[in-house]
C-alpha cells in the first residue's frame, strides 16, 4: 500500500511492484460467463508480479451467479464478493465495489467476457507511466449497430461535458489510481457516471486501444431506454446547460418579439393602420411574454442548479500532498529583527 501522499513514478520509470492491484467485477445474471471469466483471469493474474485481489460485486443477480462467486471465493483468498442486496445498476455496483477494494491500481471490466481480462497488464502499463487514468478504446466495437452509433454520440457529449475528450467513455476496461478511487468514492453520488466523474478528477488521463469480443452467453443490460436514461443522468450531472438554454431561448424569443412591435411600428407609420395591424401587435405582445416566462423559468432553474451543485458536495479542489516545510507555520510568523 502506498503512503496517502505517494506521488506516482514519472514517465518511463521503473514500475513499483510493492503496488497492490485490484480487479473490480460487477456482475449482474452472468453465471454463464463467470467459469470461463475466472479461469482466463486466474492466468492473468498470475503473470502479474504484484499483489491482486479481485472484488466480484453481485449486483441482486437472480440466476447462479452469485453461488459461483462464492465458490471462486472459497478456493481463492485474493476474491472476494461484495453482495449487493438487490439490482442497483452497473454504476452503484461499481461505486460498492470502489469502497470495497484496497488496491493502490484499481482496474475495472465487464463479467461477460467482452472486455478481454488480457489486456489487463497493458492497463497497468499505462498508469505506470504515470497516469492517474487509463481508458480502454473498443476500436473495432462487436455490437449492434445502433449501441455504436449511440456511443458515438455519447462519447461526443461527454468529452464535451467533461472537458477531457476520449473515444470510449462507455469502455469499462479501465485503470484508476488510489487517489482517483477515493475521490469517486467520497463524492458518494447517487447517479454516478464513474469514467466520467473520474476523469474531472484526474491530472493525467490515457487512453489505450483493447479488445472486444461479441457476447457469447448470457443476454446485454442495456437497451435504448436505459442508454437514454444514462445520458440524461450525464448531461444533468455534469452541467447546467440545459437550464441555460432555456434562458437563452427566452431572450431569443423576446427578442425577436420586440422586432416583430418594431417592424410593425414603421409598417403603421410608412404604409398607415392596416385592418391585421392589432392582431399582429397582439401576437408580438404575447411572443414577449411567452419569452419572458422562458427566461423567468431559467433563471428559477439556474437557483435550482445552484442548489444541486451544493447538495452534491462534489469537491471543489482535491489536495494530494504538501510539500515544503511544514513543521512551522512560519509564514504566519513576522520576521524578528
Ligand atoms: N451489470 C450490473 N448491473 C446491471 C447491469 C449490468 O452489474 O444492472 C454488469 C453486467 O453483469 C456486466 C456489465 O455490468 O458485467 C456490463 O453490462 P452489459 O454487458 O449488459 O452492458 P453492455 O456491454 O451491453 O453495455
Ligand atoms: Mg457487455
Amino acid at each position: 500500500m502506498s503512503s496517502p501522499g505517494k506521488i506516482s513514478p514519472l514517465f518511463g520509470a521503473r514500475p513499483d511492484t510493492s503496488e497492490t492491484i485490484s480487479v473490480v467485477i460487477p456482475v449482474y445474471n452472468e453465471a454463464s460467463n463467470l467459469p470461463t471469466l475466472w479461469a482466463r483471469l486466474e492466468r492473468v493474474l498470475g503473470g502479474i508480479e504484484r499483489a491482486c485481489e479481485v472484488v466480484f460485486v453481485d449486483d441482486g443477480s437472480t440466476d447462479d451467479s452469485l453461488r459461483l462467486l462464492r465458490e471462486f471465493a472459497a478456493r481463492d483468498k485474493r476474491v472476494r464478493v461484495v453482495e449487493l442486496a438487490r439490482n442497483f445498476g452497473q454504476h452503484s455496483a461499481l461505486l460498492a465495489g470502489f469502497r470495497n477494494c484496497r488496491g493502490d491500481i484499481v482496474v475495472t471490466l465487464d463479467a461477460d467476457l467482452q472486455n478481454p481480462p488480457e489486456d489487463i497488464p497493458r492497463l497497468i502499463e499505462a498508469i505506470d507511466e504515470g497516469n492517474d487514468v487509463v481508458g480502454g478504446w473498443r476500436e473495432e466495437r462487436q455490437d449492434r449497430t445502433y449501441r455504436r452509433l449511440a456511443s458515438r454520440m455519447h462519447n461526443r457529449v461527454t468529452s464535451a461535458i467533461v472537458g477531457v475528450p476520449m473515444h470510449d467513455y462507455g469502455c469499462m476496461l479501465r485503470a484508476y489510481r488510489r487517489h482517483i478511487v477515493d475521490t469517486v468514492v467520497a463524492c458518494d453520488e447517487k447517479a454516478a457516471f464513474v469514467p466520467a466523474l473520474a476523469n474531472s478528477f484526474a491530472k493525467r488521463v490515457a487512453e489505450i486501444r483493447v479488445g472486444h469480443a461479441e457476447r457469447t452467453a448470457g443476454e446485454s443490460k442495456y437497451n435504448l431506454f436505459r442508454l437514454a436514461h444514462l445520458s440524461l443522468n450525464l448531461i444533468t450531472g455534469f452541467s447546467n446547460f440545459p437550464i441555460r438554454a432555456l434562458s437563452l431561448t427566452g431572450i431569443a424569443i423576446s427578442f425577436l418579439a420586440a422586432l416583430l412591435a418594431a417592424i410593425l411600428l414603421g409598417h403603421r407609420l410608412l404604409y398607415g393602420p392596416q385592418q391585421e395591424g392589432a392582431l399582429w401587435t397582439l401576437f408580438s405582445v404575447l411572443f414577449f411574454f411567452v419569452g419572458m416566462i422562458f427566461l423567468a423559468l431559467g433563471l428559477i432553474g439556474e437557483y435550482v442548479g445552484r442548489i444541486y451543485l451544493e447538495v452534491r458536495r462534489r469537491p471543489t479542489y482535491i489536495v494530494r500532498a504538501v510539500h515544503g516545510d511544514h513543521t512551522t507555520d512560519s509564514a504566519f510568523e513576522t520576521p524578528r529583527r
